[in-house]
């Protein structure tokens, strides 16, 4: 796994797993496949519908899950973003979206120049994933508007 610096974290990017609320998916699913495509897990947090975070890559290593930013970014991940007739959807639970406050508030602190981004407002992405707008619902934790 490539190395990935402290100061080299300018992305705190936010995905879906891409599953159904009705079939959870397993940490030992998220991590298989990230290593039967890529040869190693994708993403550094895992975001349980429960509300659990997983943390799953070291932040010194980088993940592979943002196409051309995987040397300056974090992968964050929650648990669906399908509804029950496979539609992409915003299907975080209360749980969820407090866990993801929270981990975001942290990682924030953690890398105070990182801007929040869904792997949907990076350039070419042709993809629904996160599901919602990080940009609005994270305004207050961007670098410009933190207190
Ligand atoms: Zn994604």
């Amino acid at each position: 796994m490539k190395e990935l610096k402290h100061s080299a974290v300018k992305l705190l990017v936010v995905h879906c797993v891409a599953c159904k609320p009705s079939r959870p998916f397993s940490v030992e699913n998220l991590i298989a496949c990230g290593e039967a495509k890529y040869g190693q897990c994708s993403y550094h947090y895992y975001v349980r519908t429960n509300g659990d975070i997983i943390p799953l890559l070291p932040e010194s290593v980088q993940g592979v899950h943002a196409r051309h930013f995987n040397y300056c970014s974090l992968g964050i991940v929650y648990e669906g973003g399908l509804n029950e007739k496979g539609e992409s959807a915003d299907t975080r639970t209360p749980a969820q979206k407090a866990a993801l406050w929270s981990l975001l508030k942290e990682l924030t602190e953690e890398y105070p120049d990182a801007r929040i981004v869904g792997h949907n407002e990076l350039p070419h992405v042709a993809k629904a994933c996160p599901c919602f707008s990080c940009a609005s619902e994270y305004f207050a934790l961007q670098p410009e508007n933190r207190v």
